[in-house]
């Protein structure tokens, strides 16, 4: 007889897991502690839902880092392409943008999650929302609903529950806790994909927060990166960022700060540059200098003016100034708080789960999406996993109970 399936957690991963069984006729209830799912889902197409890649298979999956083997049957199971096509189901075709980015062609999460709930809904599937999963007793799970304890006994249970960003929008890591308590092992749950605090003088604060720093180059150790991004109150954030935030992070672990060097003019040599000023200098204050040889942005030359502010530098002549156009050095201090970031990185780790996502120590459950120990960049590989994680874990319960 073909199980009874709970799954806790109305995310991307939920739900494809929630699709692919009801498909297959297995009776799936979805709890969730929101009054309605997908909350982050929605958001992540406030901007643009950037859904997937399409990078070849061997390069998006290196993006998972020290995850990457464990996530290659997952993209076997369920690829980029079999998420377009998916969407395409639901009535949203996808575009590849110029970065190789795959998008919705109305760009939005909210049309494709209505019709994907309401395929879901076609297909049976329960939904049972404002349903607060806060543990086990003996094998039933435990919700709080309208203050109520409702205590469930499904044949298995795929928990869904999330990371720990944006905790408004229903994942807070209060799984952690009581998965700890069951000697589940947890990696540290850290922020991912965020920006990083920098002690701007408030002469720059005031200036330039929420301006972007655009057509820069963004280095970190042998690493480095061409775009833009956001001047904020506490520091920096913003898709360049986010692309080198795992290694700072993991460099602020280590020393308790990281350095990073900005090219405020990639596309000129240093050698050009020094002779582009030569040519003003001294005629031209410092400000009017870099504007009127180089074109550097008002936000550019603030934080070139900031060296001066914070007492770092009293003259610029110009081998100096070319030297520090093209290595501006910032410290970043710390992480901005999880709470904001785009993800988490830590969470379930793998020594806790068999090769099919099963708990280890509980047969009859099992463990996806964003709550395992992984971490990717932006680019649509977030989606991309927990989706695909959600369809994989699916399609091995079809197999082993059909
Ligand atoms: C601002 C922003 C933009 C993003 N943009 C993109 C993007 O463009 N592309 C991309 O690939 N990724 C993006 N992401 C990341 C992506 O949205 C997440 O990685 C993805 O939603 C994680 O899916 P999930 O199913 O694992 O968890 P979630 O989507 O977090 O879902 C978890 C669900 O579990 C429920 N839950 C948690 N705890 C309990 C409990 N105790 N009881 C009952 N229910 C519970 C929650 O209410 C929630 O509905 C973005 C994230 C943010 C914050």
């Amino acid at each position: 007889m073909k199980p009874n399936i709970s799954i806790v957690g109305g995310g991307p991963a939920g739900l494809m897991a929630a699709y692919i069984l009801s498909k297959n006729k297995f009776c799936v209830t979805v709890f969730d502690r929101k009054p309605t799912v997908g909350r982050k889902f929605l958001l992540a197409g406030r901007g643009g839902l950037n859904i997937t890649h399409s990078e070849v298979k061997n390069t998006f999956i290196k993006k998972y880092g020290k995850a990457s083997e464990k996530f290659k049957k997952l993209l076997d199971s369920f690829s980029q392409e079999d998420l377009r096509d998916f969407c395409k189901k639901l009535g949203e075709d996808t575009f590849i943008g110029s970065s190789g980015r795959i998008f919705p062609k109305s760009f939005k999460s909210s049309p494709l999650l209505r019709s994907w709930l309401s395929k879901l809904k076609e297909q049976k599937v329960i939904f049972n929302t404002n349903h607060d999963w806060v543990g086990w007793k003996k094998d039933h799970l435990v919700f709080i609903n309208n203050k109520n304890e409702v205590l469930v006994k499904p044949d298995l249970t795929l928990f869904a529950l999330g990371g720990l960003s944006w905790p408004k929008l229903g994942s807070d890591g209060s799984w952690i806790k009581i998965f700890e308590k069951e000697n589940i092992k947890i990696s540290k749950p850290q922020p991912s994909n965020c920006g990083f605090y920098v002690n701007w003088t408030d002469i720059f604060r005031e200036k330039f927060r929420g301006q972007p720093l655009k057509t820069i180059k963004l280095k970190h150790k042998n690493l480095e990166f061409k775009g833009e991004f956001l001047i904020t109150t506490e520091g920096i954030e913003g898709g360049l960022v986010y692309t080198l935030s795992s290694f700072i992070r993991e460099n602020i672990n280590e020393n308790g700060y990281a350095e990073v060097i900005i090219d405020l003019k990639p596309d000129l040599r240093i050698d050009q540059i020094e002779k582009r000023l030569s040519s003003e200098y001294p005629k031209l204050s410092l400000t009017n200098l870099l504007r009127k040889t180089l074109k550097l942005s008002n936000v550019a030359i603030g934080l070139i003016v900031e060296l001066r502010n914070k007492k770092q530098i009293k003259t610029f002549e110009i081998k100096k100034l070319a030297y520090i156009i093209k290595n501006y050095k910032l410290i970043l201090e710390k992480p901005f708080a999880i709470e904001r970031c785009i993800s988490t990185a830590g969470g379930i780790n793998f020594e806790s789960i068999d090769e099919n996502f099963m708990i280890k120590n509980n047969r009859k459950t099992y463990v996806i999406g964003e709550m395992l120990d992984w971490e990717a960049p932006t680019g649509g590989y977030l989606l991309q996993a927990c989706i695909s994680n959600g369809a994989f874990v699916a399609k091995q319960i079809i197999r082993e109970y059909s």
